[in-house]
């Protein structure tokens, strides 16, 4: 007690006092997840800069004092901004919010932590930028490096974010800050856009662990294309889904279908749209079948349904692409269509035609393909399912943490099969029914051999002992993927020793690197270093 009040008072000195935080409500605040935790926060420090950040850290050192670094803190379902460990001081680092470089032609950004999806999108569109940063189902207000740092993913052709992403600058434990890949060499011209650098790459090292704090990174952009399509299946059937899933295996194959994009079942699109019909449902959970049976018809909805974009130097590539993803799945699902820009202005006008003729109103959304998702502009819109079980309406200005929304996830990597979605889809099914909870599930396609299988147990932290149904729900999932050979691909706060025992050394190396570069142990105990599986300490 005596070191932390030592080391607020010399964080005080290095940071002002307004940024070194004990009010009790901010704390109160900061200690909030989506699920239950225990862990206490006694401070929050706010550090402007990379130089301000080393002598907070090199203060934690001194009074032995741990920190939790978090960027925007948004890391909802995963465990938001509490720390693994009891008693760590949050490094909140969303001062740091430059963006430090760009370039258009070689399309890519610089930036520090604090700086959000919108922000970035914003800064490109001051700039006339051809370029956008895909976007993923959180909120624009998250950050993007927290999000690349836990190896977080999204859709379209950067989805897997932490593959676009190089020259990171990172303090390191005891307060010393180093570069990876080419960034260490003052002159070095490819820094920016050579990935590995000269010499062991370390990048991977400070993501999903607690090995170092990342201050800044490089993040590639795409430019917008000549031509782009959204694409929109589905299937009605269940028993579809393996074939679906081959076939599209073997597009990404052959260089089709390229980019990252998500199927979702019926019980993820539904909340995305509406909360839980506590009306029609009364007090059943987890939701009643013949409910889903027919808001599927009602909404021409498939039991599993993509949406998609496809990115193409032409119109001609495009058309070309599309036949061959016709040909390809046209007897695998029973709805197949593209939207182009041309077919959104020729509806548009079809549309206004008919309004005036008829008085209904349109029944497609009547965006332009520019100002949407795909082309880079964030939404906050599959936040509203975080709402799903509340009773209460979705506010506008949305915080899943405040609102005492619960949400879990689940996200075990699966081989890119039909034979193994089925198999885990099953077991998420089954295990999540028999817990009275939705098996929300959305199987995100990141490359031509993996698939993310996500699952959100969504609740309402009002009900009393809901937290604790829910964890066990997720606890007894993790098990039972894992046991099957589905391990997960991200933890939440609250897992980090939820995993199988490794088959090799592993564990002696995390903790070896640990003790190397964290003498003192001050940064993010526990996350990621799967400290409780560790071999005691010899003498
Ligand atoms: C409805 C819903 C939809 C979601 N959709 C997605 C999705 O599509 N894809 C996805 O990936 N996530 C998704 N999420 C989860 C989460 O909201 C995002 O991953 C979000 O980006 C994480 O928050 P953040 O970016 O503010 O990161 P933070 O919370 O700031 O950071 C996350 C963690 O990374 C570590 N960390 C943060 N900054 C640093 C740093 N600079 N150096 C070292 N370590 C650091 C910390 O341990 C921190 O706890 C979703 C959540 C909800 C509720």
């Amino acid at each position: 007690m005596q070191h932390l009040e030592q080391a607020l008072s010399s964080w005080r000195a290095a940071l002002g006092p307004d940024y070194v935080i004990t009010d009790r409500a901010a704390l109160l605040a900061a200690q909030t997840a989506t699920f239950a935790t225990a862990q206490q926060v006694p401070a929050i420090i706010c550090p402007a800069s990379r130089e301000e950040l080393q002598a907070c850290v090199r203060i934690a050192n001194t009074f032995k004092v741990p920190i939790y670094p978090v960027s925007r803190g948004k890391n909802w379902g995963y465990g938001s901004r509490v720390p693994t460990h009891d008693g760590c001081v949050i490094v909140d680092l969303g001062r740091l919010n430059r963006i430090l470089d760009y370039d258009e032609q070689l399309a890519y950004v610089t930036i520090e932590p604090g700086v959000t999806p919108r922000q970035l999108f914003e800064y490109l569109r001051e700039q006339g930028s051809n370029l956008f940063m895909s976007v993923n189902g959180s909120t624009p207000e998250a950050s993007l490096i927290g999000n690349m740092v836990e190896r977080g993913t999204g859709t379209g052709p950067n989805g897997d974010r932490f593959m676009h992403a190089c020259a990171l600058e990172v303090v390191l434990p005891t307060g010393e800050f180093i570069h990876t890949g080419l960034e260490r060499f003052a002159n070095a011209k490819a820094a920016r856009v050579n990935r590995w650098g000269v010499g062991p790459a370390l990048d991977g090292l400070f993501t999903q662990s607690n090995l170092g704090i990342v201050t800044r990174l490089t993040i590639w952009l795409s430019p917008i294309p000549e031509y782009i399509q959204v694409f929109n299946l589905s299937i009605k059937q269940h028993c579809a889904l393996e074939e679906l899933i081959d076939a599209i295996r073997a597009l990404k194959r052959r260089g089709l279908m390229r980019t990252p994009f998500s199927i979702w079942n019926d019980y993820k699109r539904l909340s995305v749209r509406q909360q839980y019909p506590w009306e029609q449902a009364g007090a059943d959970v987890p939701l009643p079948a013949a409910f889903l049976e027919s808001w599927r018809q009602k909404t021409r909805e498939g039991v599993w349904s993509a949406g998609g974009a496809l990115y193409h130097p032409s119109r001609k590539h495009g058309l070309i692409e599309r036949d061959l993803i016709v040909r390809a799945l046209k007897d695998k699902v029973d709805t197949l269509f593209f939207i182009d820009e041309a077919k959104i202005q020729f509806d548009k006008r079809l549309w206004g035609f008919l309004q005036r003729v008829t008085g209904r109103k349109p029944g497609f959304n009547p965006e332009t393909l520019k100002n949407s998702r795909f082309l880079g502009v964030p939404s906050a819109r599959n936040i509203a399912s975080a709402y799903w079980r509340k009773r209460t309406p979705v506010p506008p200005a949305m915080d899943p943490d405040r609102d005492r929304c619960g949400t879990i996830w689940c996200s075990p990597a699966v081989p890119f099969e039909g034979k193994s979605v089925a198999e885990a889809v099953k077991i998420i099914t089954d295990t999540v029914t028999a817990h009275t909870f939705e098996p929300n599930i959305s199987l995100l396609c990141m490359s031509e051999r993996s698939i993310h299988t996500i699952v959100a147990i969504m609740y309402d932290r009002e009900v009393a002992g809901e937290d604790d149904r829910a964890m066990a729900c997720h606890d007894d999932l993790i098990q039972r993927l894992a046991r099957s050979g589905y391990i997960p691909y991200r933890l939440g706060v609250q897992s980090m020793q939820s995993l199988p025992p490794p088959q090799d050394d592993y564990l002696a190396l995390i903790k070896r690197i640990k003790r190397a570069l964290d003498p003192n142990d001050i940064l993010a105990p526990g996350r990621y270093d799967f400290r409780d599986a560790w071999e005691a300490d010899e003498g």
